[in-house]
């Protein structure tokens, strides 16, 4: 199966459903600015790891519009890191790409 429905599907399991139940995040100030980062929606599986769903896909997959102002919370990408700081130190490759954008991606955790 896609990738991307798999995580989708994680996704909208650990929000119940429902985008309104997930933490709008932005990332207005990349730190890779030489790549267009986007706005994500993040939910927690049920270990408590994050997940992390880019907006953007989210539309396109769905064709439902998240709101930021009808979403739980709004984080800055900068109060996530610090947020899961422990956990993306040992599943995130900190120089490789912005570590929202590796996230929504889907990519295996580098243990
Ligand atoms: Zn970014």
């Amino acid at each position: 199966m896609n990738n991307q429905i798999l995580q989708l599907y994680a996704f909208l399991q650990a929000s119940r459903g429902n985008w309104r139940n997930a933490i709008w995040i932005e990332c207005k100030f990349c730190l890779y600015k030489n790549q267009q980062c986007d706005e994500y929606l993040l939910a927690a599986d049920r270990n408590g790891a994050p997940l992390v769903f880019s907006v953007e896909q989210f539309r396109r997959l769905t064709g439902d519009t998240p709101v930021k102002d009808e979403c739980i919370a709004v984080l800055s990408e900068q109060a996530f890191e610090e947020l899961y700081s422990s956990w993306l130190l040992w599943h995130i490759d900190w120089l490789k790409d912005c570590r929202l954008r590796q996230l929504a991606q889907g990519k295996e955790p580098a243990l």
